[in-house]
């Protein structure tokens, strides 16, 4: 008879336990170092992204570390080309000088995570965000305007995903095409860091202060892990951020902090913008491929490790 293995999933509770512990107790003398005090972002020296998308049916036949992995650039693309305003003399972006689009509009968000038992986590919602977002079309005359005057509409969407409740890295990894590549627990979708133009997303277009904006499909998403966005899906503690939504091969994505609290950039993760250790998943740790967003390009994904759906 064959012996079954049972997959790994290093259980790490006490250790967490006791860490949560050590939170909850931790002195708050101002003149000690605090760990619970997040290392501050630079975010007024990004990187461009442009020169780092990849396109597989123009000649990139693989992903690449730092680099978004795109199956294919629309032909039609548009946005702004034009983020000289807020370009450094050193050739990086700074997203402090960047235009927002402001606005304050709330919308009825519908947005359900359930386990099937079956193996199977299903998503389900209408794709609006149950927090207020800019306002769209963008407002003529306001600031964000005059680069991007972005006359889309925010609507309703079916959002209907069957993901594996705990997802397998692929034998290979695949490229990523336009439209969703998840979906935030705030109801919206995740899109990756490349424009219609094959341009680095957010460092070009016009987003409202939680990072998203709409497109030619009406559908809202973020390309950017704004701090409103960060602080509304759960404000940081310490330690490892918290999930803030699934990528459509069903790993998880998590905010921009690591294991031991440090601010992760593209750097420290793979070529699909993911690494793999102990994440609490479903209430329990366990040893997990997963995505994190950073405030470097390509932001939240560079290719798809698992299958996407
Ligand atoms: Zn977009
Ligand atoms: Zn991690």
């Amino acid at each position: 008879m064959k012996k079954m293995s049972l997959p790994s999933t290093g259980k790490y509770t006490l250790p967490f336990l006791l860490l949560a512990v050590v939170a909850i107790s931790g002195c708050k003398d101002p003149d000690t170092d605090d760990p619970n005090i997040p290392e501050p972002a630079d975010l007024s020296h990004l990187p461009f992204g442009g020169p780092n998308i990849l396109i597989r049916n123009q000649g990139n036949p693989q992903p690449d570390h730092l680099s978004l992995w795109l199956c294919g650039l629309p032909s039609d693309g548009a946005g702004n080309a034009d983020a000289s305003d807020w370009t450094n003399p050193d050739g990086t972006w700074d997203y402090t000088r960047k235009p927002q689009v402001n606005g304050n509009v709330s919308w009825s968000s519908e947005f359900n995570v359930a386990l099937d038992g079956n193996g199977n986590r299903v998503i389900t919602g209408n794709a609006l965000p149950d927090h207020p977002t800019g306002v769209f079309p963008i407002t003529p005359g306001s600031a964000a305007y005059q680069y991007d005057g972005n006359p889309n509409i925010i609507s309703e969407h079916e959002v209907y995903y069957v993901l594996p409740e705990i997802p397998q890295v692929a034998a290979e990894p695949s490229c990523v095409p336009f439209g969703p590549s998840g979906i935030s627990l705030t109801g919206s979708a995740i899109y990756h860091g490349s424009s219609t133009l094959g341009n680095d997303a957010a460092a070009h277009e016009m987003l409202d202060r939680f990072g998203g904006h709409t497109d030619g499909t009406e559908r809202y998403h973020y390309h950017f892990p704004a701090q409103d966005l960060q602080d509304h899906i759960h404000p940081y503690e310490a330690g490892h951020s918290v999930i803030m939504g699934y990528m459509l091969d069903g790993f998880g994505i998590y905010g921009p902090y690591g294991e031991n609290g440090e601010l992760l950039t593209s750097a420290d993760l793979d070529e699909c913008h993911g690494h793999t250790h102990p994440v609490y998943w479903d209430g329990e740790m366990i040893d997990l491929y997963h995505y994190h967003w950073t405030y470097d390009f390509p932001y939240n994904i560079g290719c798809f490790k698992g299958t996407p759906q």
